[in-house]
């Protein structure tokens, strides 16, 4: 999402400014931030801190700080950094051109009201050769899962109009891409609140409709909502990538009633077991937290357990962190970091076991792969991404960058694959 909004940024200040790869160049410095866990904080404001001596050199640089960290934080971040020229909230967008012009005649601005509803997106564009995108079809959360800081720096749930979505969608295929993900905090309670009745799946099935689509994703997917309309969508829109990310944090139904989640481990197992009946071969992917206040050993097991059960392809995991506002950060059982540190390499251990299982189940046969550009540890090689997301290094000819490609699998490693092109198979 966040990645989303910076591009976002840069097209709506793209009439006033380029883009520049050297920092030295700059007029407008912008730091886009995250506040998901403390960690991505502090690194704002040590980058802020190593951006002293930039500022000094060129006093007209205009130095910005945008995003979560800048909603949560405010004035607060102007007094730490007194070289900072702006600091704008999640809603502040596509304010940005006036409150830039605003910091370049002098003002030091702070804009983080969060009230304010965003207009809909302009008229997008995309580089030429741009094959994949993201769009955002929500904003914010009302979820309040105990551990979050979303719904307090992102505020309420929003959806976007259908139409303008699939306008958006359009406007891409035609001018030539393939694959579009689309981004909310739970997408499938996309539609409520919207003066025209539509629900998620309603949403895929127009898009699925639109001829050059190939592939359609969307993260992220609240297991409390997974309905049996948006379950039975993998096995029947063509463009729909067989691939869910459905992040069940824990696997202990103590500490899932305890993070506010709205399940339980046995609806979570249920609903893996009817998407892999609607789809099968479908990938999973989950996102983890390790060491949730009260979390026991016990609990923990269960977690592991269930990703086995799962036999999740792919894991994000994150040791516990707490977050200003958020309702878990003033549980009296905090876990210790050592403890949560063990945990986490545990759980990393599994699930490289589980990845590899999963990769290994691929060897032998021939799939489609979008092809992304070289592959970064060998650049001979091509590297793209199969409908179900894991990564594929091959050789083959650079005119396969941006098209869709036929691979056999060779080999599988522990976070990506290897394959051979199977000459010839190209759509372009
Ligand atoms: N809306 C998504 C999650 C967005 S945040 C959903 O509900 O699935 C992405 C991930 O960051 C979460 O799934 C969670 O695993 C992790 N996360 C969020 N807050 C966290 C915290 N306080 N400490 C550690 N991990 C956290
Ligand atoms: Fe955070 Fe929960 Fe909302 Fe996801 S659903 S953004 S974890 S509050």
């Amino acid at each position: 999402m966040n990645v989303a909004d910076s591009e976002l940024m840069a097209q709506v200040l793209g009439e006033d400014f380029d883009l520049t790869v050297r920092a030295e160049d700059a007029d407008l410095y912008l730091i886009n931030t995250c506040a998901i866990r403390r960690k991505s904080e502090e690194k704002v404001k040590s980058l802020l801190g190593s951006l002293k001596p930039l500022k000094q050199a060129h006093p007209q640089l205009i130095l910005a700080v945008g995003g979560c960290v800048a909603q949560q934080e405010g004035e607060r971040l102007l007094a730490f950094a007194p070289h900072l020229n702006l600091v704008f909230g999640t809603k502040g967008i596509y304010r940005l051109p006036e409150l830039v012009d605003r910091a370049a005649r002098g003002e030091r601005v702070v804009d983080v009201a969060l009230e304010r509803d965003l207009p809909d997106s302009p008229h997008r564009s995309w580089p030429p050769g741009t094959v994949q995108t993201m769009v955002t079809i929500m904003r914010g959360c009302d979820n309040f899962c105990s551990f979050c800081v979303v719904p307090y720096v992102r505020g309420r749930e929003t959806s976007r109009e259908p139409g303008a979505i699939v306008d958006e969608v359009a406007a891409f295929v035609a001018a030539g891409g393939l694959e579009v993900t689309l981004l909310g905090q739970n997408v499938n309670s996309y539609g409520r609140g919207l003066p025209e009745p539509i629900t998620f799946p309603q949403l895929l099935q127009r898009l699925n409709g639109l001829p050059g689509l190939n592939r359609l994703r969307f993260a992220t997917s609240h297991p409390r909502d997974l309905s049996p309309e948006l379950i039975n969508a993998f096995g029947e829109l063509h463009a729909l990538c067989e691939h869910l990310h459905l992040p069940v944090q824990s696997g202990a139904n103590r500490i899932l009633a305890r993070m506010n989640r709205g399940y339980t481990r046995e609806h979570y197992r249920e609903k893996v077991a009817s998407l892999k009946g609607a789809c099968p071969g479908i990938a999973l992917s989950t996102d983890l937290i390790v060491g949730f206040p009260g979390e026991t050993e016990a609990d923990f097991i269960q977690t592991l357990d269930l990703m086995r059960e799962a036999g999740f392809d792919q894991a994000f995991s994150f040791k516990y962190s707490p977050r200003p506002q958020t309702r878990a950060a003033t549980f009296p059982d905090q876990v210790p970091e050592d403890v949560k540190a063990e945990r986490l390499a545990r759980l990393q251990a599994l699930q490289d076991e589980l990845t590899q299982k999963a990769h290994a189940r691929l060897v032998g046969r021939e799939q489609e792969v979008l092809v992304e550009g070289r592959s970064k540890r060998s650049p001979q090689e091509l590297c793209g991404r199969l409908r179900t997301n894991q990564i594929v290094n091959f050789i083959g000819p650079r005119e396969l960058v941006g098209d869709l490609a036929r691979v056999a699998i060779t080999e599988a490693h522990p976070h990506s694959l290897k394959g051979r092109w199977v000459e010839g198979s190209a759509t372009a």
